[in-house]
């Protein structure tokens, strides 16, 4: 399903910290867009109701897992779309302290976060559904 592992543990990261606020997976998707892949995981509708603090770390989490998977925080996938709602509500030092937040989540879930990586890497299809990811999640 994922051609680039990075890509695979960026979604996780966003799905892991969703989870992590009890916000429902639908599914996580990715296909071929011209050259470009596009990918993400879509979250039920719950979502919307929560406050713009968590969405934010459910936001900053794609490029949190990415840069903890690298070891050091890389430039070249999703980081432009994933901070432009922050760019005009936060100072850079607000970003900053959320995005040390969403690294303490992640770093404590990281082992959910590999497993859903990996199981995206590996997958065929285009879409891992809701309660495939939660069973992978839950497995320990
Ligand atoms: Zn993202």
């Amino acid at each position: 399903m994922f051609y680039d592992l990075r890509v695979a543990y960026h979604e996780a990261g966003h799905a892991v910290m969703g989870r992590h606020f009890n916000v429902p997976i639908q599914y996580i998707y990715k296909w071929p867009k011209g050259h470009e892949a596009s990918a993400g995981v879509v979250f039920d509708d719950s979502l919307r109701e929560i406050p713009f603090s968590k969405k934010g770390l459910i936001l900053l989490a794609g490029n949190v897992a990415q840069s903890i998977h690298i070891g050091s925080l890389e430039e070249d996938y999703g980081s432009l779309n994933d901070f432009k709602p922050f760019i005009d509500r936060h100072t850079p030092e607000e970003i900053a302290k959320l995005w040390w937040q969403a690294h303490s989540i992640l770093s404590n879930e990281w082992e959910m976060v590999e497993r859903l990586a990996i199981t995206l890497m590996e997958s065929k299809r285009r879409h891992v559904m809701g309660k495939r990811i939660e069973k992978i999640l839950k497995a320990t």
